[in-house]
């Protein structure tokens, strides 16, 4: 069974790492499918956040990396997936995901969306969470691969009270600026 992880990974985190990892036990192929999504004001382009998550991934040998454009279920289906993969944190997850999974139900009746439950370690950690931190100095070492952080560091640096976050919400901490960056 191939399975579709479809998300923004904006940047790829451990929490993310986890849930491909017990992926790749459950199904013989896991594609991370990055969405190419015009509303939101990503920090890192799509083409950065594929690299990122190719090196991330580069150990487990059913991994595929790729992107997309529109709905999920037609994407899996282009790709003979049988499965959407999902993970859930908190409860305010399962509310959006349960509405995402019926609604793509309603669009294929063959798509299965599977959950996997966080693990514990991982429960608090979101993309906008690891943003967050790095917006105001600190450290996101323990919370992303080694390769990300660094790139974090660098856009940062680069970009100092950057106010994009992967939820389009908008908290101005500086008057640096703001760099548009290519989606
Ligand atoms: P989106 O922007 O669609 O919410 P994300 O890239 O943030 O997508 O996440 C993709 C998927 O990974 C979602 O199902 C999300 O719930 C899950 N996820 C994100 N962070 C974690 C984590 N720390 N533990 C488990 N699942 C997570």
């Amino acid at each position: 069974m191939i399975a579709i992880y479809p998300g923004s990974f904006d940047p790829i985190t451990f929490g993310h790492l986890d849930i491909i990892k017990r992926g790749c036990l459950l199904f013989e192929r896991v594609i991370v499918a990055v969405l190419r999504n015009p509303n939101k004001s990503p920090l890192f382009t799509v083409q950065e956040r594929l690299e990122q998550i190719r090196l991330a991934t580069q150990h487990l040998p059913n991994v595929e990396v790729d992107s997309f454009a529109g709905l999920t279920v037609e994407y899996a289906r282009l790709r003979h997936a049988q499965v959407l993969l999902r993970g859930l944190r908190v409860l305010s997850d399962f509310e959006m995901e349960l509405q995402m999974a019926h609604t793509n139900k309603t669009l294929s009746q063959e798509m299965e969306t599977v959950f996997l439950a966080t693990s514990n370690e991982y429960s608090f950690l979101s993309s906008s969470v690891v943003k967050e931190i790095a917006r105001f100095g600190g450290s996101v070492d323990h919370l992303v691969p080694q390769h990300v952080a660094l790139d974090i560091y660098k856009c940062y640096a680069q970009n100092p009270g950057s106010n994009q976050t992967t939820n389009n919400t908008t908290t101005t901490t500086t008057n640096y600026p703001k760099v548009e960056r290519e989606v």
